[in-house]
């Protein structure tokens, strides 16, 4: 080799080195972050601690097993409903009956032995239909498999007593009472987050949040489950955006401008993995504290809140209107079965104010 030659080889060597070195340290950090979003969500709660939410979880919802044994019948992709449109552009399942295999469902996630947790508020005269949601869970929700309801209420003494099945049990949770149906409302989001982190992280797999003023009429069961669910809500899915009742004021941090949104969510109805539902409470219940600053109170609280966070956080399953239906309204032909639906109340005898 020439002097010239070994010259250049060495000059090449010292250019290739400190990039091979640089493209190491990049591809490093960028695989930490990666593995980070998809495994692991940072979360800091708003004492500015950090906690890491468990993760070991999230393995029955990527590896779906089914049983070997099991006989169904066979799915199609040129047959089935044309009624209605079952997935969003962003390609999450919209849920609707005649898409899903029950019995195919239970065998894959039975084996897991998942566990499910509900929350309902009754706070005030809201305690009064505690006994027709928890008696109607027992029949319909997740019925085989191990549920945890907690039931917060500022009356422990008129829970009603219901008979579990055995791998479902209830708690009561103490919480004061108020006398603005606003605030009850709005503070669940926050008694969800301290749920969430001090008693069911590590403990449980999934949680619905539930409105008490509701029975459930039909299956809920292992066909809702996704990393971050969200209900249709049954008055507006026929509209245009335009006429979602969004917070249309700019200064909330809710704002929904108006030529956004995909589809009106329900307050009354959502759920999903622990840690984004964990997630989605924590930004709600930060954004709705920054907002009373400010004074301004979305138009519907929280459920303003929750709408504007599942714009940004698009949920990855989304359930149709079929998952709460409201009694008053006549059922639509789309609408094959209800599963679940708000009963007819009358404001002024039960909420503190109006
Ligand atoms: N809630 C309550 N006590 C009240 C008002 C509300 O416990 O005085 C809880 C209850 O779980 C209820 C939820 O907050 O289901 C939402 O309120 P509501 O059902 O009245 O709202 P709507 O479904 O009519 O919009
Ligand atoms: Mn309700």
């Amino acid at each position: 080799m020439s002097f010239k030659m070994h010259l250049l080889t060495s000059r090449t060597v010292a250019v290739i080195l400190p990039v091979l070195l640089l493209l190491g340290m990049l591809y490093s950090y960028i695989w930490r972050h990666y593995r980070d979003g998809i495994f692991g969500q940072e979360v800091r709660p708003a004492d500015g601690s950090s906690s890491r939410v468990d993760f070991t979880i999230v393995n029955h919802w990527f590896h779906l097993v089914a049983s070997d044994y099991l006989e169904y019948q066979q799915p199609s992709i040129v047959q089935g409903r044309t009624d209605v449109v079952t997935v969003t552009p962003w390609l999450a399942p919209i849920v609707w009956e005649g898409t899903y295999n029950p019995e195919l469902l239970d065998s894959i996630y039975r084996p897991q032995n998942i566990s499910i947790a509900a929350t309902v508020f009754a706070v005030g005269k809201y305690t009064k239909f505690l006994r027709d949601f928890l008696e109607t869970a027992e029949q319909h929700f997740f019925v085989g498999f191990k549920v945890h309801v907690y039931v917060f209420t500022d009356r422990p003494k008129e829970v009603h007593q219901v008979k579990m099945a055995s791998g479902r049990q209830l708690t009561v949770v103490p919480v004061p009472g108020s006398n603005r149906w606003q605030e009850i409302s709005a503070r669940r989001m926050e008694l969800i987050q301290t749920l969430i982190e001090e008693k069911l992280q590590n403990h449980m797999d999934y949680i619905f949040c539930l409105d008490v003023d509701s029975k459930f009429h039909g299956r809920w069961g292992t066909e809702s489950l996704g990393a971050l669910v969200a209900v249709i809500h049954p008055g507006y899915y026929r509209d245009d955006r335009s006429k979602f009742p969004y917070e249309r004021r700019p200064e909330s941090t809710a704002y929904v401008a108006p030529r956004k949104g995909d589809f009106y969510y329900c307050g009354g109805a959502f759920g999903g993995l622990l840690q984004e539902v964990h997630r989605l409470a924590n930004t709600c219940r930060t954004n709705f504290e920054a907002d009373a600053k400010k004074g301004i109170e979305a138009a519907w609280q929280e459920e303003s809140h929750l709408n504007r966070y599942m714009l940004i956080n698009k949920p990855t399953k989304v359930l149709s209107p079929e998952y709460l239906w409201q009694d008053f309204k006549p059922r639509n032909p789309e609408v094959r079965i209800i599963r679940f639906s708000g009963v007819i109340k009358n404001y002024a005898d039960i909420r503190p104010n109006v």
